[in-house]
């Protein structure tokens, strides 16, 4: 999912860890604006066909799902996403990463799946780095918590529960692993109006 509109500098955080430098490691927005562009050519977008083709299963945890993971979190970042399935860069396997929340760390599912999803929805606006680099948005039902299994970015059992936003976020990336785009899932006329903006825009 792409993030809401922000101050792009105030997302970056400092890398430099030397204590004793007194050059600052903040990078300039030219940088940030540089970094964003560079993640988003490795972004496929809509009608990518890989974006509609069910991704495969995670068998073992061998150094590509390692890389993969890695490369993920990077362009996620690097995008100002909150969340990206593997897909979403051409890689057609079961593995997503998000991060909801802006200080909590990039959190990593790999085969993740639905133990519970509440009756209980909510409707709220989405935006996908596929779609348009982002800036096409539609309001889409999602469950309001969801119980999730998953293995984590080393391979560990993970179970937990999630609500609203990260609910939300989790839901959308799993589509991705299915070949589901937000806009099969908004009401009929912004799914009209959404998929015309996209062949207009897309070519
Ligand atoms: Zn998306």
């Amino acid at each position: 999912m792409s993030s809401e509109p922000s101050d792009e500098a105030a997302e970056v955080e400092e890398t430099d860890e030397a204590e004793e430098s007194e050059e600052s490691a903040r990078p300039s927005s030219a940088e940030v604006r540089e970094w964003r562009a560079a993640a988003m050519r490795m972004v496929r977008q809509f009608p990518d066909p890989v974006l509609r083709n069910p991704a495969s299963e995670v068998g073992a945890f061998d150094d590509d799902v390692r890389t993969l993971v890695q490369r993920l979190g990077d362009v996620m970042m690097s995008a100002h996403g909150v969340g990206l399935a593997a897909p979403q860069i051409g890689v057609s396997r079961r593995v997503l990463v998000y991060r909801a929340r802006e200080d909590d760390d990039v959190k990593v599912l790999v085969n993740p799946r639905f133990l519970e999803k509440s009756d209980e929805t909510e409707v709220d606006t989405e935006g996908c780095l596929s779609l348009l680099g982002g800036e096409l948005t539609v309001p889409v039902e999602r469950h309001s918590r969801i119980r999730v299994s998953a293995l984590d970015g080393e391979g560990a059992t993970l179970e937990f529960d999630a609500e609203g936003f990260e609910a939300r976020v989790i839901q959308h990336e799993v589509d991705h692993l299915d070949g589901v785009l937000m806009v099969d899932r908004a009401p009929q006329d912004e799914r009209r109006g959404a998929l015309k903006e996209l062949r207009l825009r897309a070519g």
